[in-house]
């Protein structure tokens, strides 16, 4: 079965077929975070999607070429960095430095590039763009200084969102903040300074100013990606204004298609609510590692919702995650450990971890693929009760796992024992082989201090987190 997705734009299932004649290379822009302030979960949701996206086409033998933006300048930057008495460039090094860390943590494949939206030679990419715009009359000055798209060149502004364009022309009554602008959609290409800006400022032939949010990404997937880009993914909130703008200014610049498939993947939500600092329900992943959950446990709560649904997230859910994240661990462990067997008898696992990827196949249907591996953990497991898999078998079964796990990058980080812990493991065996009970509780209260647990298996003693 071909890959398929849902394409935004044309609101169907479409066969994947890149650019790219020899059908190996996908060229895929993902917009990334505003760098004022720490990424909230929801956030994290866009990512780990587009996490999942990449590490399917790749398990299906693409080379993808990714790039996720840094919207290191716009109002929040600027205004956030002012309140804190910072210089915009250091105070979004905070933050750039946190968003770095948190995709470590939630493993998350790291984009080929991070462009920053102030680089110089994006401005001057922008700046070259924007001349072009206003060259061929798509884009004018206003009376305020700001460079502002207009709309009326292109008549294909609001197919994306499927949005009736004639609700967005002005209909005789402007709101006064809007007075500037030929019509209230225009959106602007070049913010004129204002004493809000304090130190932020390019020189432009418009005169002094900062890029709108719009033209950044644009500028960055042109200069890094060429014109014409495979897929293009973000939260359904970038569908309209922002993946809107995205398209004309592209394709007013090249003539070219901008995009062959949008992905945009729904909302999070927190406790059933949307999620508010004023609800006390906003997350970040630095929340809730503090309330004693793992990178893991919120990669697979976020991961394992099919993206086009609302995610509901729920504390109790990181609960859910981490006993099917343990359940895959101890099905991992025990074929790992799966020593000689007397009697097998051939069993047919190998299609399931098929199916696995054939699921993801269907516009990465990630829930139905969850189903399959749970099958396959339910069916391995009888079949190691019963005595009926070989060690031939598990090993089979074992690369299937680190195929899956190259896409759900769910695997235990077994490198992460201490020592200090298995030492201590070493010594309370030797203290049980000498039936000194009272040190070998001794020695189990010492590895749980470390924030391990020993749990006594058929095949000893394995050392667990807590
Ligand atoms: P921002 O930093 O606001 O530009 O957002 C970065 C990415 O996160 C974009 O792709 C947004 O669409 C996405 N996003 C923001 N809020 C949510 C949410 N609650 N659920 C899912 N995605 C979100
Ligand atoms: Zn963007």
């Amino acid at each position: 079965m071909p890959i398929r997705f849902f394409n935004t734009y044309s609101r169907q299932l479409e066969e994947f077929r890149p650019l790219d004649e020899a059908g190996k290379n996908v060229k895929m822009y993902t917009c990334g975070p505003t760098v004022y302030n720490h990424a909230h979960i929801g956030n994290f949701r866009a990512y780990i999607f587009e996490d999942l996206l990449q590490r399917h086409l790749e398990a299906r033998g693409y080379q993808v070429n990714r790039v996720m933006n840094l919207t290191d300048v716009d109002d929040k930057t600027i205004r956030d960095s002012r309140k804190a008495g910072r210089r915009l460039t250091d105070f979004t090094q905070i933050y750039k430095d946190a968003f770095f860390q948190d995709i470590g943590t939630l493993r998350i494949k790291p984009a080929d590039h991070y462009p920053a939206a102030t680089e110089e030679r994006f401005i001057k990419k922008m700046i070259e763009m924007i001349t072009q715009l206003i060259g061929m009359q798509a884009a004018y000055q206003a009376e305020d200084k700001s460079v502002y798209f207009r709309l009326s060149k292109f008549p294909d502004y609001g197919k994306l969102a499927h949005l009736n364009l004639d609700e967005l022309r002005p209909s005789g009554r402007i709101s006064s903040d809007e007075y500037e602008k030929e019509s209230v959609g225009d959106f602007a290409l070049w913010k004129a300074w204002d004493e809000n800006d304090g130190d932020v400022r390019w020189e432009s032939p418009w005169g002094p100013g900062r890029p709108g949010w719009h033209i950044e990404c644009s500028a960055m997937a042109n200069t890094l990606l060429g014109p014409e880009l495979d897929i293009h993914c973000g939260g359904v909130d970038n569908i309209f204004p922002h993946h809107e703008a995205e398209i004309a200014q592209s394709e007013c610049c090249s003539g070219k298609k901008f995009v062959r498939y949008w992905l945009h993947c729904a909302h999070l939500m927190v406790e059933g609510q949307k999620m508010s600092k004023s609800l006390g329900n906003f997350y970040t992943l630095r929340d809730l590692i503090e309330k004693g959950f793992t990178g893991r446990e919120v990669r697979h709560a976020l991961l394992t919702v099919n993206y086009r649904l609302p995610c509901n997230f729920m504390l109790a859910g990181l609960e859910a995650s981490r006993t099917a994240l343990a359940r895959i661990d101890g099905w991992v462990e025990r074929l790992t450990d799966h020593k000689a067997n007397a009697n097998p008898e051939p069993i047919e696992l190998g299609a399931q971890a098929d199916r696995f990827f054939d699921t993801l196949d269907d516009d990465l249907n990630i829930s139905g693929a969850m189903g399959h591996l749970f099958d396959l953990i339910r069916e391995s497991n009888k079949a190691l009760d019963e005595g009926r898999l070989s060690p031939g078998q598990a090993a089979t079964l074992l690369a299937s796992w680190e195929r899956i796990n190259a896409v759900l990058a769910f695997q235990r980080d077994t490198a992460a024992i201490p020592a200090e812990a298995v030492e201590l493991l070493e010594k309370r065996q030797q203290a049980r082989a000498a039936r000194d009970w009272a040190l070998s509780d001794q020695l189990r209260d010492q590895i749980a201090a470390l924030g391990w647990i020993v749990k006594d298996t058929k095949e000893g003693p394995k050392l667990m987190p807590k």
